[in-house]
């Protein structure tokens, strides 16, 4: 799953992590250093499948009263609330965050003015990096963490722990899949010489232009471009699924058994069942899964607001909640050429009459043909 719990458990140091042809990096053994103690297989999620998992207690829609705050986030901000939560009692929070080149790592940050670096969602699989090694520091010195990720990454988190620990608590988002870090630097590439600039700003969830969706925007330091992702040569391709890790379509956390104490995800029902509690910013579904969850959910409530709903209504158009992604045949040929300058040229976006047609009409008119 490219966790890194094994790198970072290994009492010889005797791992490393090698990036496969596609861009996704696999852990390697120096069977010569290797003295067989297995320590890398107890912290492995995906040998450890049943180390905290709880069904969803309460499910509720919540959105952000900060209005610079919704905006930057993804949904409703709920991620961003709990995060602001954790901060102001002191303690450090783990995310996904862009360095200089938009590269996606897992970063710790401890203070308020830091957690812009982790608002917002950044389709791309996120280096782990030492952020496990970091936590168990963090909390062997009695500190609050808050570690929020893919549910793959939080499952390593606690395998990697061997279990849970008294300050430590969790926030998993409901997860499609990631793409390999290799393309989206292809991608990225392709816009540098398409835009004539380096690309110094990606925001895979902008709502600046069209209010919550899945619209994209980039700048470089002249030029700006937006769009909706299920148009672009990346985007399309993260919301069909064909180039995920080989493990997201066999995940075994996609369903409603969360190992999160949190769990975040976009409520998309929210049209259909609370319409008065929509928003154009956004709305953010929070499943409050365990004991911890509670009290992280009463930390961050007065950061928002929030209204009651069913696990049924936060699970409207949520089939990663039910199953993973299944691989598509397209995935057997995917990655192929992707050390090639011209990748990103010769990916195919296709028709994709659907979106096109959600991108021109306007919401009000979608919903009145989706109910005939
Ligand atoms: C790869 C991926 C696939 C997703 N698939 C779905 C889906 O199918 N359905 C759905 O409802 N929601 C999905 N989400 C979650 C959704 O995009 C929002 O992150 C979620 O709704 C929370 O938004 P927010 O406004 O509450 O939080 P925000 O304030 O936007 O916070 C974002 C949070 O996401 C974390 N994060 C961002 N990027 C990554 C990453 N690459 N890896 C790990 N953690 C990351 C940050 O650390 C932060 O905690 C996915 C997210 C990712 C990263």
């Amino acid at each position: 799953m490219g966790c890194r719990s094994c790198e970072q458990n290994c009492l010889k140091h005797c791992i490393t992590m090698i990036v496969n042809k596609e861009g996704f990096w696999y852990p390697a053994v120096d069977e010569q250093s290797c003295i067989g103690c297995s320590e890398c297989l107890k912290a492995c999620p995906v040998r450890n499948t049943e180390l905290h998992r709880n069904g969803p207690r309460k499910v509720w829609a919540w959105r952000s009263r900060n209005e610079m705050d919704i905006m930057k986030s993804a949904s409703g901000g709920a991620a961003d609330s709990v995060a602001k939560a954790v901060l102001r009692m002191g303690g450090v929070v783990y995310g996904a965050a862009y360095d200089e080149n938009l590269v996606v790592s897992h970063v710790e940050i401890a203070e308020d003015s830091e957690r812009e670096k982790i608002q917002s969602s950044k389709y791309v699989q996120s280096d782990p990096g030492d952020t496990y090694s970091r936590a168990r520091k963090r909390l062997a010195e009695g500190r609050t963490v808050l570690f929020t990720g893919t549910p793959c990454m939080i499952a390593g988190l606690y395998a990697f722990l061997g279990g849970d620990q008294e300050n430590l608590y969790t926030a998993d988002l409901i997860c499609h899949g990631v793409p390999s870090p290799e393309f989206f630097r292809k991608y990225l590439e392709y816009q540098k010489k398409r835009n004539g600039g380096r690309v110094v700003y990606f925001n895979f969830r902008s709502k600046e232009r069209w209010g919550w969706g899945t619209n994209y925007l980039l700048k470089t330091v002249e030029k700006e471009r937006a769009g909706e992702l299920g148009l672009d040569r990346y985007g399309s391709h993260f919301m069909a699924g064909d180039c995920y890790r080989e493990s997201c379509y066999r995940c075994p956390y996609a369903n409603t058994r969360r190992v999160g104490d949190l769990t975040f995800g976009d409520f998309w029902g929210i049209v259909k069942s609370h319409p008065k509690f929509n928003s154009p910013k956004g709305i953010s579904s929070v499943f409050v899964n365990t004991e911890k969850g509670q009290k992280l959910w009463e930390m961050m409530s007065p950061f928002g607001e929030a209204e009651a709903a069913t696990l049924e209504e936060g699970m409207i158009r949520q089939h990663n909640l039910v199953h993973p992604c299944s691989r598509p045949a397209a995935r057997d040929t995917f990655y192929r050429g992707i050390e090639k300058t011209d990748f990103i040229e010769r990916v195919r976006v296709g028709l994709q009459l659907k979106t096109r047609m959600k991108a021109i009409l306007p919401d009000k008119m979608i919903q009145k043909i989706k109910s005939f």
